[in-house]
């Protein structure tokens, strides 16, 4: 019975539908970024357990890659796109400096303006990439948006969020979790041992919200900038290094760096039992409730 259903509905597999045609491409599994790095967005999240990238670091384990839906695809997308192009439009005006990926051959340029042509190929087509930069101290590694050369002597740090138009609409400050990673971009240059980081404004950043809709707010700005224009799609919000307590997030996610350091021994985790919904969902749950990897570094806070 069951074999007859599915020979039924694989019958109707509609294959010559570009609907179907895209949902087929798009939804699709996508690899791990591993955790060779601690990344600001995970060291931020809530629950980060220092005990799961040192048993994958003991254990070799492989993580799972996810599926990504095809709404997911399309919605990251969007994102990305519009961010690129705020980054080219202040390349346009030349004041962008950052990475950037040759359309022609794939080489990177480091850490400069968008270049005319390519040194290698002379394809004049690029795409930005984020600079990465490093704290020696916790071992976050963060991607900054922007760089922007505003006027001062140090280069502005960006951070570009799209945003759906209904929220933006209603957006009166920075969201917490964006203040708060933009501070701790700031502290992770602060720390950093790249030459890079002399050169960028450690003391405040911008995060920069964008409409996805185009149209944004009657912005009353504009006018009193003598503009003609009344909405935008632009919110900006200036960060300050000390606008967020990211303390503790710096002292949990150093624990990553202390053991790959040999500083301290394998650390606790923070699940009770193997039970539990989190570690259920963990790919070194197995692992870490098997009693071969003792939890000698005691690092939750009483
Ligand atoms: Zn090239």
């Amino acid at each position: 019975m069951a074999i007859a259903f599915l020979k039924k509905l694989s019958h109707f597999v509609p294959t010559r539908d570009v609907k179907w045609l895209l949902h087929q491409h798009l939804n699709e599994k996508e690899l791990h970024r591993g955790v060779f790095h601690v990344h600001a967005s995970e060291a931020t999240k809530e629950g980060f357990c220092p005990r799961f990238y040192a048993l994958m670091d003991v254990t070799g384990a492989k993580l799972p890659s996810q599926w990504v839906n095809t709404s997911e695809q399309v919605t990251f997308h969007i994102g990305r796109v519009l961010q690129d192009a705020v980054v080219h439009w202040f390349a346009d005006m030349g004041r962008a400096v950052g990475h950037w990926r040759c359309l022609g051959c794939a080489k990177l340029q480091e850490f400069q303006k968008r270049p005319d042509k390519c040194p290698h190929c002379g394809c004049r087509g690029w795409k930005p990439e984020e600079v990465r930069v490093l704290s020696a101290k916790s071992g976050i590694s963060g991607g900054i948006d922007m760089l922007a050369e505003v006027g001062n002597p140090l280069l502005r740090v960006v951070e570009i969020k799209t945003m759906d138009k209904d929220l933006f609409k209603g957006l009166a400050a920075p969201l917490a979790e964006h203040r708060q990673r933009t501070a701790l971009y700031l502290q992770l240059i602060a720390e950093s041992q790249s030459p890079w980081a002399k050169r960028i404004d450690k003391a405040r950043a911008d995060i920069l919200y964008v409409s996805k809709g185009g149209y944004g707010v009657q912005d009353p700005e504009l006018k009193s900038w003598g503009m003609a224009e009344s909405f935008s799609p632009f919110k900006r919000y200036t960060v300050g290094a000390k606008d967020a307590d990211n303390a503790e997030i710096c002292r949990v996610a150093g624990i990553v760096k202390r053991f790959r350091d040999g500083e301290v021994g394998m650390p606790a985790g923070i699940c009770s039992t193997a039970l539990d919904k989190r570690a259920k969902a963990c790919p070194t749950c197995k692992a870490c409730f098997s009693g071969d990897y003792p939890g000698v570094h005691a690092w939750l806070p009483d």
